[in-house]
């Protein structure tokens, strides 16, 4: 029962540092997830801005069409000017050119308007464009840190895991599965040590008939409590 009890203790601290090496290696993945969401949230405003500018630069070049069509217009009234015969046929042409004229600079405060809004938009643009370039070169930058720690990680949680395969192929199967059921149910405490009479892992008295069989070591005991596997320290 001593020896089980060692082979015990050897498997659950290796569980404990795979456990550990896990959560670490979680911890490195969550990272490097967060930088991949961020990346991603900005991709998002800035494909959004994008579609915007494809519509604004749409309306624009509309607008361009119809400031030369409005300009011919102009040119082709002015054209009429020099064959003109009455007073009031000139005052007619004049006001003619006047409405195209005001048509035309009316346009053209138009395109200006949306060449400003499109200037702002590529702006904006243009910044979430460099947050994004930012993001990323930290990412690389942490995934570069992180490859070597992560490889290191990983072969040691393979070295470990070796390891305890065969500690836990000496185990008789039923005690290895009740001490891996322990191990998860338990918070990775699956053993507890007994001392003065009670369960170190609950911290609740054990009965002192139990108490006593586990000082002379006979067999292997759980706390009626926490159902722990209970050991006890060699008097050296
Ligand atoms: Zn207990």
């Amino acid at each position: 029962m001593h020896e089980k009890m060692n082979l015990l203790k050897e498997l659950q601290e290796i569980d404990q540092e795979v456990s550990s090496i896990e959560a670490t290696q979680q911890g490195y993945h969550d990272e490097l997830e967060a930088f991949e969401s961020d990346a991603d949230r900005v991709q998002g405003m800035l494909d959004e801005l994008t579609a915007e500018l494809t519509l604004l630069q749409k309306d624009e070049a509309q607008l361009q069409q119809d400031l030369l069509r409005e300009r011919d217009n102009v040119t082709r009234v002015e054209g009429r000017l020099p064959g003109i015969q009455t007073q009031k046929e000139y005052v007619a042409v004049l006001k003619e050119i006047d409405v195209a004229k005001k048509a035309n600079k009316d346009l053209e405060d138009q395109v200006l308007a949306k060449q400003q809004e499109i200037g702002a938009l590529e702006q904006d643009q243009q910044e979430k464009q460099d947050q994004l370039n930012v993001i990323k070169g930290n990412a690389e930058a942490r995934a570069a840190e992180l490859s070597g720690l992560m490889a290191e990680s990983a072969a040691t949680l393979q070295k470990r895991k070796e390891t305890r395969e065969s500690v836990a192929s000496d185990l008789p199967a039923p005690l290895l599965r009740q001490y891996q059921t322990l191990f998860k149910r338990r918070g990775g405490l699956a053993l507890a040590l007994a001392r003065d009479g009670a369960c170190c892992g609950c911290h609740m008295q054990l009965p002192p008939q139990q108490y006593n069989s586990l000082l002379r070591e006979t067999e292997m005991q759980t706390c009626p409590h926490c159902n722990r596997l209970l050991y006890v320290e060699l008097r050296g």
